[in-house]
């Protein structure tokens, strides 16, 4: 490969992961590179992924996207985090928002102060002093600036295949070449071992220098041709199986995400302008999926609309996410439950991985190559860490699922996290890793884990003035949350009709 050609890229695969990797490297990569995508119709997407997080943000304004077109086209709602029903014991619930909780007071982290606040009997719940969490509550939104406290922290529910259909159009239109052909197999270098084709039925080759492995689950390129072995995280993830199935629109519009623990897994909810999205991830080892079928249809609150359909998985990554000339995105790569919406970000901070190491020189990849892997090694195993944190530390004693699940030996990096925040509510982050200490004080709290005590840093504040700077931040996120307008007349507001109801 030499930079004074056009860089030739062929991406395997249209799904979410496909089209996002086409149309940023469009965007990114210009003139300077030729890009070819091939989906099979046929074959079809995994037709899931309906919840983000903020980072999102990135991919809309790199791609120079009008928000509210964006929102119109992918029938969007706004999101301000994910209500975690029952998982600690039945009865129970918390959000985990996007955005901080509290204030800072200099180098005092919010989180300090109450933890004292509560230690002296003058603190409500943690979550009492997030805006966010309050206009969640009163399913409330905004864009519109906020007085004194930073803009509510939101990301998307969308339709994940209006999401791929605007992303074809946008790629198309600056230049990628969209072939639709069933993939065969890939044609190997006997030397290097590096991908010199791909070759559809019918025996037409496509050749490229660089090969993105978007087929899904399949992984042809990285896991089939290229024979990358799979790290599997069964042991601290054992959900294997989830059931999705779309319903009509409900009355309620929530600006969150839900998340509903069941006796061998958990189910989701999520709001669309024109319908609501459901789907029930469980392990089988624990349930019939005859039996899961039930769960999720008996516990639905509006009408489905199709049946649901079972998604067998596994939950880990391939070692490599790019192997000699080839870089997985998406389901080729791995595959994490989507507990908190982190698979769409892996595709997006995956491509952006990619772009910012691309080197000039193309024949010497093994430290740009080498540099990726360990970067997202890294990354996929944090938010591992986070999902398992959920399952780990649970109260609800006498169901299988979950005894199992409390008694798993937690992975070295999130030990360390336990320990310190069961101590005295600290964190390390490490290594630019995805989740803030916020987000993971709020589900280290939510699932039960109390700290034993505080920093020292927060003893600088006087004893009497805590409960008085607690009240008035509570008080101050519910006013503000008051003063929004609901959710469905901010939304209808933005993308000019009313969403659909039931
Ligand atoms: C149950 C479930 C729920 C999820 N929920 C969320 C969520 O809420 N938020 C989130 O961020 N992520 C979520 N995800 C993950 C998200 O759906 C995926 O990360 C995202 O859709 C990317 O998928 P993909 O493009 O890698 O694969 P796919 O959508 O499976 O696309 C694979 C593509 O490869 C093509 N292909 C395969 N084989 C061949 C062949 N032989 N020849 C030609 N083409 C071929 C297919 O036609 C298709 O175009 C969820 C995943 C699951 C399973």
């Amino acid at each position: 490969m030499s930079n004074t050609e056009n860089l030739k890229i062929a991406i395997a695969g249209g799904g979410t992961a496909g089209w996002m990797a086409a149309a940023l490297f469009a965007r990114f990569l210009g003139a300077t590179a030729e890009i070819t995508l091939v989906e099979s119709d046929a074959i079809g997407t995994v037709g899931v992924g309906e919840a983000t997080i903020p980072q999102i943000h990135n991919l809309i304004i790199g791609l120079g996207l009008d928000q509210a077109e964006f929102m119109r086209a992918t029938n969007a709602s706004f999101k301000l985090g994910i209500e975690f029903v029952d998982w600690l014991r039945e009865g129970h619930s918390y959000i985990h928002s996007f955005g901080t909780t509290g204030r800072p007071v200099g180098l005092i982290p919010f989180r300090q102060l109450w933890l004292r606040g509560r230690a002296l009997g003058v603190a409500e719940d943690f979550g009492a002093y997030s805006v966010n969490i309050a206009a969640a509550r009163q399913q409330r939104f905004s864009l519109a600036s906020l007085k004194s406290v930073p803009d509510l922290a939101y990301a998307y529910h969308f339709d994940a295949a209006l999401l791929a259909k605007l992303l074809r159009s946008y790629s198309e239109a600056r230049g990628v070449k969209r072939i639709e052909g069933k993939i065969e197999r890939f044609e190997r270098d006997g030397a290097s071992g590096d991908i010199t084709a791909l070759t559809l039925e019918g025996e037409r080759e496509i050749h490229a220098e660089l090969f993105i492995d978007c087929t899904g689950f399949a992984s042809l390129a990285l896991g089939q041709a290229l024979d990358v072995p799979f790290v599997d995280w069964s042991q601290w993830l054992p959900c294997d199986t989830a059931l999705a199935v779309p319903t009509e629109g409900g009355e309620q519009l929530r600006p969150y995400t839900q998340s509903m623990a069941r006796p061998a897994g958990w189910q989701w909810r999520i709001p669309l302008q024109h319908r609501t999205g459901n789907g029930h991830v469980f392990c089988s080892s624990f349930m019939e999926v005859e039996e899961a079928t039930q769960l999720l249809l008996d516990t639905l609150e509006t009408e489905p609309l199709a049946d649901p359909r079972p998604i067998r998985f596994r939950t880990g990554h391939r070692k490599e996410f790019w192997s000699h000339n080839c870089v997985g995105l998406g389901l080729a790569a791995g595959f994490m439950e989507p507990l908190e919406s982190t698979s769409i970000h892996l595709v997006q901070s995956g491509i952006a991985r990619l772009l910012n190491l691309l080197p000039g020189d193309r024949h010497n990849l093994s430290q740009a190559r080498q540099t990726f892997n360990r970067q997202s090694t890294v990354e996929w195993e944090r938010i591992r860490d986070f999902l398992v944190l959920h399952y780990i530390a649970n109260e609800r004693e006498g169901d299988a699922f979950w005894d199992h699940c409390r008694a798993m030996t937690p992975p070295d990096t999130l030990r360390e996290k336990l320990e310190m925040f069961s101590n005295s509510g600290q964190f390390v982050r490490e290594d630019d890793e995805l989740f803030l200490d916020d987000s993971w004080a709020q589900v280290m709290l939510g699932q039960g884990i109390e700290p034993r005590s505080w920093s020292p840093l927060a003893d600088n504040v006087p004893g009497e003035d805590v409960g008085p700077f607690l009240a008035a931040l509570e008080k101050q996120a519910t006013t503000i949350a008051a003063a929004l307008p609901t959710h469905r007349e901010f939304l209808t507001g933005l993308v000019g009709r009313a969403p659909e109801t039931a």
